[in-house]
């Protein structure tokens, strides 16, 4: 077996320390005789093993106690409109700040339940930075400020957490949740899909502050309420049992890298050398305003286009995988979550060197 490194955006690498533990456990889960999928959410095993995985979470985010987690389905995207048919508690609008695709997505699917107050965007320079908080023209009567910390796809990350005074503060972290240390008591709200840094794909992560909970808008779905998942301890219904047990192995294999600090040293480390070797070539380029180049997702192109799928053909042979950038944008995308190690950055960038060499 000889396992190739990815680079994609998501679903993306696990580590395979992980995935080893979990083919051990498939068959006979801690000798019950089945697998943890073939298990009842209520039974006392997989509770424990869902709790588990909260504290796991609730400690490497030191999410402080009046923080609900919660261990939902339907993706980010159901966030979208989970958070102000939860959110908006009566009032009529709420503020965006647009730094790209996954912002627009949000911006639109909120349209449908209030007045999108767009605070600030960095349309005019085709999402390459983030705005700095005094652009940022922040309605104190909003019921909320959205945001998206990082762009998976323009690859663009904020450097600050936004002060938005008593209006509280929801972010989409699905790319970049548990990639640094932040302070979670400024946030009314986190979400993230899982299937980049928390796990694989049917898993969505909510944070969020109990007060703001329980006030929806008339006519919310039962599943869409988080007063609902709150008080069930998300599991009102079946969750997603799977990847909830191997999000809970994710966050132990966290905790033994040195945990949310320590995966920032390394990821710091990992984007700041792949950064280096874009910059001092004059064959790779990446668009993005240095203070705000993501950790997470490295764009870049070639000088010559022509030469794009010769790159990800070379690449593809030399074992390095889903480097292609969204159809959106082209050129390329390298994606280094939590579980690409260094040693896939080491060989990206030397391989990237090889290629310039050989065809720049
Ligand atoms: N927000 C961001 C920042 C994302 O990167 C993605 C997925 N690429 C989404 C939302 C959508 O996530 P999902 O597919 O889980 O709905």
């Amino acid at each position: 077996m000889s396992r190739k490194l990815n680079f994609s955006a998501g679903p993306a690498a696990l580590p395979e320390e992980v995935l080893k533990q979990a083919q051990e456990e498939m068959l006979d889960w801690h000798g019950h005789g089945l697998s943890i999928m073939e298990m009842s959410h209520r039974s006392k095993e997989y509770v424990s093993v869902a709790e588990q995985a909260e504290q796991d979470l609730r400690d490497l985010m030191h999410v402080p106690d009046n923080y609900k987690v919660l261990f939902l389905q339907g993706g980010a995207t159901s966030q979208f409109s989970m958070i102000p048919m939860n959110l908006l508690r009566g009032k009529k609008t709420a503020d965006y700040i647009n730094t790209g695709v996954w912002s627009i997505k949000a911006i639109k699917e909120a349209q449908r339940y209030c007045d999108v107050n767009i605070v600030a965007t960095t349309e005019h320079n085709n999402f390459t930075s983030a705005p700095t908080q005094n652009q940022l023209k922040l309605d104190a009567s909003a019921a909320y400020v959205h945001y998206t910390p990082n762009e998976t796809i323009g690859g663009v990350e904020f450097d600050y957490i936004p002060d938005t005074g008593s209006v509280p503060l929801v972010a989409d972290m699905s790319s970049s949740i548990l990639s640094r240390a932040i302070d979670v008591s400024r946030f009314g709200l986190i979400y993230a899909g899982a299937q980049k840094n928390i796990g694989p794909a049917g898993l969505t992560v909510v944070i969020v502050r109990d007060d703001l909970i329980g006030q929806t808008l008339a006519g919310t779905p039962t599943m869409f309420d988080y007063a609902v998942h709150a008080a069930s301890d998300s599991m009102n219904n079946t969750p997603p049992t799977f990847g909830w047990y191997l999000a809970g192995l994710i966050f132990q294999w966290l905790k033994r890298q040195g945990g949310v600090e320590g995966m920032e040293v390394i990821n710091r480390r990992k984007a700041e050398k792949l950064y280096q070797a874009i910059d001092q070539s004059s064959f790779y380029a990446n668009p993005v305003a240095i203070a705000n180049r993501s950790w997470m997702n490295v764009p870049f192109t070639l000088a010559d286009a022509n030469l794009d799928n010769l790159f990800i053909e070379e690449s593809e042979q030399a074992g390095l995988l889903n480097l292609k950038g969204h159809r959106s944008v082209g050129g390329m995308r390298a994606s280094i979550y939590n579980a690409v190690p260094e040693a896939a950055v080491d060989a990206l960038i030397e391989f990237m060197q090889y290629f310039e060499s050989k065809h720049g």
